[in-house]
């Protein structure tokens, strides 16, 4: 208790947290986590949770498992970290190579980086870098959706769609061609901000538009634009961040079949998906869609250490290579690319894939949260539960009918996750989107375990 207390107060004079309002984070104690047991997080006192958000969406197998771990230690006596630039490290190589293998067929090359947002940058250079080395370099914009989020670089930024993220940074932030997202709930073309605090898009008008409407937008945009874009940029499947919003089953297909139509590319963004989350590999393997650039990272080292890696196909790679003086080389790199522990952890994490079934797994779990959430369907202040693979947002307002949202001042997804964490779960709201996003790995008795929590928690709650 002592030392919890002492790590309290240099956490309040020395820390500054990401996406956290700082001034209300040091009015309550932090919950500081010591260690890890498969599926659990265990706090200074000695309390365990049930780790319900993947320690943010990565990790796959759960927490000190000895196979990945032992990766890390037999890396270690070797070497911890060489450099990419000039030098060719075996981690790297082989983790390459296996990529390569279980990502569509036309993927073949692969650069590391070390964050999903890194991961991003990349693709947005290849992509324009591309078209430039194809002589069309006036295609250099993007097409983008609504309510994207691509991480926090400023690229990254770019493409992503939240101004409550980036009204700062207007001066960073470059241009792109906005295409509505399907919101299967409002039929509205909004995003999560603005759903919560409508103060924040005063502009967005409120036009309907499901997935037809949305791939009709898109489509026309490409047609008018299509010789300036050099890319569609999509998270497959699932918006994550902007409240786990699913697409209707054929939307990524036609993207890809419009990508295909207009000549521009397609940055599949598997960041979120990758790694098992949708129950399977990637979310792409749904729709047998073939990107031209694949972002990974998260999953990618089952949650252990920061590696991220683009994946492209060899034309791609190849419009970057020629004469020295031609000057086509991708000018790009960070001091880890592709670090040896970590690329390290990435094959035993992939090796385990196997090893334990895991997609098998995944899709019983998956089953069992679709059946086990039932129960919050006729919840009246339950507007809707969108899920694909283990990844859930239940969405929570005031009147079903009429997508009614909660009041934003009184912040009610906060205050359910933290009445969950009291119950011995951890789970971290959108607005009032409780997401769920329980590890891959998760044995089911303790999936049950988390689900009957939040199932609870809600169905009690005092929302008037
Ligand atoms: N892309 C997607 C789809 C994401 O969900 C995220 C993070 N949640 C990112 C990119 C950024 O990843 P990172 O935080 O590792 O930069």
């Amino acid at each position: 208790m002592i030392e919890t207390h002492r790590l309290v107060q240099l956490d309040r004079q020395h820390l500054w947290h990401p996406f956290t309002p700082m001034k209300q984070w040091r009015q309550t104690p932090p919950l500081i986590i010591e260690s890890g047991e498969g599926p659990y997080l265990i706090d200074t006192d000695g309390r365990r949770y049930i780790d319900g958000v993947s320690s943010l969406w990565c990790n796959v197998h759960g927490h000190r498992v000895l196979q990945i771990d032992q990766a890390i230690r037999q890396q270690l006596d070797l070497i911890a970290h060489t450099t990419l630039l000039g030098l060719a490290s075996r981690p790297s190589i082989e983790l390459a190579a296996r990529l390569c293998r279980i990502t569509p067929d036309p993927l073949n090359k692969v650069f590391y980086s070390d964050a999903g947002a890194t991961a991003v940058e990349i693709a947005l250079k290849m992509a324009v870098g591309y078209w430039h080395h194809k002589k069309k370099p006036s295609k250099n914009r993007f097409v983008a959706f609504r309510g994207a989020y691509h991480g926090d670089t400023t690229g990254a930024m770019s493409v992503g769609y939240n101004n409550l993220f980036h009204h700062l940074f207007p001066s960073m932030i470059f241009p792109v061609i906005w295409s509505p997202a399907p919101d299967a709930l409002r039929g509205l073309k909004a995003d999560a901000c603005h759903r919560s605090n409508p103060d924040l898009w005063p502009s967005e008008d409120p036009q309907r538009c499901d997935g037809k409407e949305c791939l009709d937008e898109l489509q026309r945009i490409l047609q008018k634009h299509h010789q300036e874009i050099a890319a569609v940029v999509i998270e497959p499947l699932m918006q994550g961040a902007a409240g786990m919003m699913c697409q209707p089953p054929g939307f990524l297909s036609k993207v890809k079949q419009l990508t295909q139509q207009f000549e521009t590319l397609l940055i599949a963004d598997e960041v979120a998906t990758g790694f098992g989350r949708t129950a399977r590999m990637f979310a792409c393997d749904h729709q047998s869609i073939d990107p031209d650039i694949m972002c990974l990272a998260k999953g990618l080292s089952g949650g252990y250490l920061p590696l991220a890696a683009t994946l492209t196909t060899d034309e791609i790679e190849q419009s970057f290579t020629g004469k020295l003086t031609d000057h086509r080389t991708l000018y790009h790199g960070h001091t880890y690319t592709g670090n040896a522990l970590a690329c390290a952890a990435a094959i035993a994490c992939l090796d385990l894939f196997e090893d334990t079934h895991l997609l098998e797994h995944i899709a019983q779990s998956s089953t069992m949260i679709t059946s086990r959430l039932q129960v919050l369907r006729s919840c009246r202040h339950v507007l809707d539960i969108r899920q694909c693979g283990l990844m859930v947002g239940i969405e929570l307002g005031n009147n079903r009918d009429q997508a009614q949202p909660l009041d934003f001042a009184k912040q009610t997804g906060a205050a359910i996750c933290t009445a969950m964490r009291d119950k011995g779960l951890i789970v971290r709201p959108l607005g009032d989107v409780i997401v769920l996003m329980p590890i891959p790995a998760m044995p089911h008795n303790t999936l049950a375990q988390m689900l009957d929590i939040v199932t609870e928690t809600i169905q009690t709650w005092p929302f008037e």
